[in-house]
């Protein structure tokens, strides 16, 4: 019944028809403890799709365990990186040949429309060659210049390290995360989101596959405050790298500080767009439309606030009003569809209730959004895309929606665009839009933000830094050389002459 002009593949289907989907640990499935399981639903159609393990606390300490005697026993940690570097390329190669499977799984599990499902499944493979690649470059011995000394400093691996990622990006976040610390040798245990499990554990299966040792992945799916916090208490762990809410993050952290297991948090945002009056008014309405649309509104580094030079400022909203009247909110896996559902029920009430809060604390609602309905798709989580319009003390411009929904607000001039960009507690990202490139380079070093976009937003590359300051995050960020040092240990080694 459900207006989907896509057919399910066969390994998709005989993959959804297992009776649980259990975790992966040590190279072998494992159900939780106590049986508990917890149930995944598709968000297009509100449908459950699998039934999932729940891995208690024990368990979790079996994955550690896991993890711990694969970095000693199984060889791992010690192959040259070529050698490392020849198996994660076969699983970079595997997953890429897997593309179409893969990013049916995901479009099913976390309602990303089906091309961008299969562009975070190719970045995927991308970032682990960057990383695998990159690993054949490290000076493992640092040779240093000490009078009457011989001295060095050595790279090893640390030993197991836990992830724990968010459901918004659930493949492209566990190839971001396990590249460079499995490139630098050290082994893993990947917790992902209860909402979005389903291609973490496809992973899982396809790497034993390629041949990496049993216990180098291991994939815990569960509850966050049950298997997340059993991992982030685990003093075993050598390095914790945790992706999501500040909030969660804020507990990880503490817990790994109770331990001293160096931490890495990429956090929410709440970015804004600084556009001057100089720009092409449709050109930047589009690209800024796009963004808040793209995987929903639900992505971290998006422009959420929308900074407009008051001279442009009715014509930039009314360009924005008529795109977004006419996004296309359809089934992730049809092909007309510009804009899927957002995760879950309590994500669509979230966004729901976040536009209800801004108008009754005083903001104008300039496109009004609520819930969308969808022909076929009746319980899905779909919602229309919003705008708000007022000062940016409203709770709606100040808090993290994570839905299509943009906070508008007028400025004068560029020292008043920079201080409105600066005056939230989050820094992930923000863009400077401007013909004048001078004027961009100076908003853009002005932001307080891990990342600054001119004239586009959500832009990535391989060995450009991502990540955030402030509430946004903190211990470097990733994708980048210094990502794959940080799974790097180093030891100064020196003796006399
Ligand atoms: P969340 O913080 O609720 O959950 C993230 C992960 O933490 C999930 O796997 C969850 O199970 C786990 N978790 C929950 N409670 C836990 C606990 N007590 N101990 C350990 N783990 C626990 O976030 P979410 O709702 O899944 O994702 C949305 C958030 O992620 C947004 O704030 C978004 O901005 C952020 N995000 C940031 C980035 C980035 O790179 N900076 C990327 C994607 C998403």
């Amino acid at each position: 019944t459900v207006s989907s002009s896509v057919d399910l593949l066969p390994e998709v289907k005989e993959f959804l028809s297992r009776d649980v989907h259990a975790g992966f640990v040590g190279g072998k499935s494992m159900t939780a403890s106590n049986g508990d399981t917890f149930d995944v639903l598709n968000p297009a159609t509100g449908e459950k799709i699998a039934t999932v393990a729940s891995l208690q606390p024990d368990d979790v300490a079996k994955a550690v365990d896991a993890a711990e005697e694969a970095f000693r026993n199984s060889g791992w940690a010690t192959l040259q990186p070529n050698e490392r570097g020849a198996l994660l390329h076969r699983l970079a190669d595997a997953v890429e040949a897997k593309k179409s499977i893969i990013g049916q799984i995901e479009a099913l599990d976390a309602g990303k429309i089906l091309g961008q499902a299969e562009g975070d499944v190719q970045n995927f493979a991308d970032t682990m060659r960057y990383f695998v690649d990159l690993a054949q470059h490290v000076n493992y011995r640092n040779v240093l210049a000490v009078k009457g000394h011989e001295a060095w400093v050595a790279r090893h691996p640390w030993g197991p390290c836990g992830f724990i990622i968010p459901w918004n990006f659930p493949f492209l976040l566990a190839g971001w995360n396990l590249s460079p610390a499995l490139a630098a040798g050290n082994t893993t245990i990947l917790k992902p989101a209860e909402d979005t499990p389903l291609s973490s554990l496809y992973l899982a299966e396809l790497a034993k596959e390629v041949g990496i040792p049993d216990g180098v992945i291991n994939v815990i799916p569960g509850y966050g405050h049950i298997a997340g916090a059993a991992l982030t208490d685990n003093p075993k762990l050598k390095r914790m790298s945790f992706t999501g809410s500040p909030e969660v993050g804020r507990l990880v952290a503490e817990a790994c500080g109770r331990n001293l297991t160096p931490v890495k948090c990429e956090l929410g945002g709440k970015g804004a767009a600084v556009v001057f009056d100089d720009v092409d008014v449709a050109d930047t309405a589009e690209k800024l439309v796009n963004a808040i649309t793209f995987h929903t509104g639900q992505v971290c580094c998006d422009a959420t606030r929308w900074l407009i030079n008051k001279n442009i400022y009715d014509e930039f909203v009314d360009e924005c009003v008529t795109r977004l009247k006419s996004v296309q909110v359809g089934n992730p896996l049809d092909e007309n569809a510009q804009m899927g559902p957002v995760v879950s029920a309590k994500q669509k009430e979230r966004v729901l209730s976040y536009l209800e809060k801004g108008v009754s604390g005083g903001a104008k609602m300039v496109l009004e959004g609520g819930a969308a309905e969808v022909a076929g798709c009746d319980s899905g989580f779909y919602v229309k895309p919003a705008l708000l319009a007022g000062t940016l003390d409203n709770i709606a411009a100040r808090e993290e929606i994570f839905g299509p929904v943009a906070y508008l607000a007028p400025f004068e001039s560029e020292e008043e665009a920079v201080q409105m960009a600066n005056s939230t507690d989050y820094g992930l990202a923000n863009s400077v839009w401007s013909a004048d490139l001078n004027r961009c380079a100076r908003v853009a070093e002005a932001f307080q933000s891990g990342n600054g976009w001119i004239n586009a937003h959500n832009v990535f590359a391989h060995g450009v830094p991502y990540g955030g300051v402030n509430k946004s995050g903190m211990g470097g960020g990733v994708l980048s050389p210094e990502t794959l040092n940080d799974y790097l240990r180093p030891i100064s080694i020196v003796r006399p002459l």
